[in-house]
């Protein structure tokens, strides 16, 4: 019987995938594409029609006229089908139409891809047909799976007394750091807004505002270089709340991220661990460590402390153990040395782990006896171990070692767990800029971490590196999903952080004199946090690439190849926006 009142429509009974051996003997009126098309001989052939649910296999008297992707409409009676040609691997495989009427409602160029065959598809190509491509099953799993997403978020948010509010496209200018899309205004030549970057002033000001919890699902645009977890506009589930700390923002955001899994996996996320900064930099070398795999950075300098190796002698050695690794040839040794030295460390060192848990390594010869025991206990190394040191300043061992540890152990990013985790106490600052000025983890308006507040006193720049920020992170098997802090709601705080970055009052409020106003009208204490959606649901379906849960997205160059954008405009609409191009716009 018809299982889905939703299919009913002017044209149609049922949806093709959904009829069942249970609807045998119904007469019935499917729509959809053409989905493959078999002569059996003169007077019998079957089509199968594809819809959005599945596909139906059609028994006609002839398919002369009929072709792929041609659009259709099949009356038709349900019949069971005999034993034999029971197709399991089907959904309604236990039946086929028998009887039908066949009326063609649209023809179909021969399709210029092929729906569903990935490899080997020319990217390009794929976008440019875009709409043949989201026939495809995978594509209209994806996107389903995303709104579905989008309305577990949106009520889990709801149920936590946040309202939704829609802040402004056309704006001034974000904090955010990337590079501003910008728009030119006709009625100002000359002047432009920016397309948000992020609605992160917007949802402050909505705090002062006495909304008290907004959230919105934001499309924020960056113009930045693109990758497979980067388009130009994304999607955030951008939220903020009043009167609230850091515990608070995270129980919303785990709670609304746990409804998000459930619909599309059927489990449940539950508690999402918490790590410090410092503990994933000393730890996995990475503020978004994928936890999925061991191989941890264990700290050595202590083992090297008094050598007479001249290449150990560095403030900080480091190393990583790859269980069974030692079978790696000299040329893939020699790979992953120029690879660390391409991420900036001066060489790398290899060891092998001999049965009797000696060394084997082209350093080996310089190493003292209880140095070399030293170092397979602290990295528990076992025989058939590869262990990989490097000795260089602290932030460049964890980074090359942290990188090294993905190039070796790390699982394909949608494979295995959904492995979700708090980054917390980010720093306030990720290093000094070539004045010398320090520059923000975050955004200047990230709270420092009250116990440190004396510490942003120093005219000393290592100290004031060791600011800790209200600032944290959410990460999913080594993808940064999103971040957020408590804001900094005091305005002698805000002066102080703005003096720090070295921006000059003028300044502050030529960018931000709007919402320092505002702050001088009762700021609520406040905090909030954004993630990422597409990156959420493409993990949630296995994805590696974004672009695969975005109806539309752009090329790795950042094109739109079925719409041609971006495009040159007519000049006269550049004579009305006072805009004039230089000879040669490269
Ligand atoms: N606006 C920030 C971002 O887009 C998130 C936040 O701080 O709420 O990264």
């Amino acid at each position: 019987m018809t299982h889905n009142p939703n299919a009913i429509t002017a044209l149609r009974s049922d949806l093709a995938g959904e009829l069942r051996a249970d609807d045998q003997g119904r007469r019935v009126a499917v729509c959809g594409w053409i989905n493959a098309r078999r002569e059996h001989s003169q007077h019998l052939a079957f089509i199968d029609v594809r819809d959005h649910t599945g596909v139906v296999q059609c028994v006609v008297d002839n398919a002369h006229d009929l072709r792929s992707e041609y659009v259709v409409r099949v009356q038709a009676t349900v019949t069971r089908r005999a034993a034999e040609t029971v197709n399991p691997n089907l959904a309604t495989g236990e039946i086929e139409l028998k009887d039908c009427e066949v009326e063609v409602l649209a023809r179909s160029d021969p399709p210029p891809i092929q729906i569903d065959a990935r490899a080997g598809v020319d990217e390009n190509h794929r976008l440019r047909y875009r709409y043949i491509d989201l026939r495809s099953e995978r594509m209209q799993r994806n996107l389903r799976a995303r709104a579905l997403v989008n309305s577990a978020l949106r009520a889990a948010m709801q149920r936590q007394g946040f309202v939704e509010v829609e802040t402004p496209f056309l704006i001034a200018s974000t904090p955010e750091g990337a590079r501003d899309f910008v728009v030119p205004s006709r009625h100002s030549p000359g002047q432009f807004y920016a397309l948000p970057q992020s609605p992160q002033l917007f949802k402050q000001l909505a705090m002062v505002g006495g909304i008290d919890r907004y959230y919105q699902i934001a499309r924020c645009l960056r113009d930045e270089d693109l990758r497979a977890d980067r388009q130009f506009e994304f999607t955030q589930l951008d939220a903020e709340a009043s009167f609230v700390s850091q515990d608070d923002v995270l129980a919303f955001i785990t709670e609304a991220v746990g409804d998000a899994t459930e619909v599309v996996t059927s489990e449940r996320t539950g508690e999402i661990p918490r790590l410090t900064w410092l503990e994933a930099m000393e730890r996995f070398g990475s503020d978004k460590p994928d936890i999925r795999f061991g191989m941890e950075l264990c700290d050595l300098t202590e083992v090297f402390a008094t050598t007479d190796f001249n290449a150990f002698k560095a403030p900080s050695v480091k190393g990583i153990c790859e269980p069974a690794g030692a079978t790696k040839t000299r040329k893939q040794l020699d790979e992953l040395t120029d690879k660390a030295k391409q991420w900036g460390a001066k060489g790398l060192v290899w060891m092998k782990v001999e049965p009797d848990l000696s060394l084997t390594s082209p350093v080996a010869k310089f190493l003292r006896d209880d140095e070399k025991q030293a170092l397979v206990a602290r990295l528990g190394a076992e025989p058939g171990d590869l262990v990989l040191v490097v000795a260089d300043e602290l932030a460049r061992a964890r980074h090359v070692l942290g990188l090294l540890r993905l190039e070796l152990g790390r699982p394909a990013v949608n494979e295995g767990s959904l492995s979700f985790l708090w980054v917390v106490d980010f720093p306030l600052f990720e290093g000094l800029d070539e004045t010398g000025a320090p520059i923000p983890a975050h955004h200047p308006f990230t709270m420092p971490n009250m116990a440190d507040l004396e510490l942003l006193d120093s005219a000393e720049p290592g100290v004031l590196l060791k600011v800790r920020s209200q600032a944290y992170d959410l990460t999913l098997n080594g993808w940064e999903l999103g971040s957020g802090s408590v804001r900094i709601h005091r305005p002698d705080i805000q002066r102080k952080i703005f003096d720090l970055l070295g921006i000059t009052p003028e300044e502050a409020r030529q960018k931000f004199g709007f919402l320092l106003d505002a702050f001088g009208y009762g700021a609520p204490p406040h905090a909030g946090f954004a993630f990422g959606i597409d990156r959420l649901v493409a993990l949630l379906v296995g994805e590696e690439n974004i672009r695969e849960v975005i109806a539309f997205p752009k090329t790795q160059s950042g094109a739109d190849p079925l719409t041609g954008a971006p495009t040159a405009i007519d000049p006269r609409h550049l004579d009305e926006l006072g805009l004039r191009l230089s000879p040669d716009p490269r």
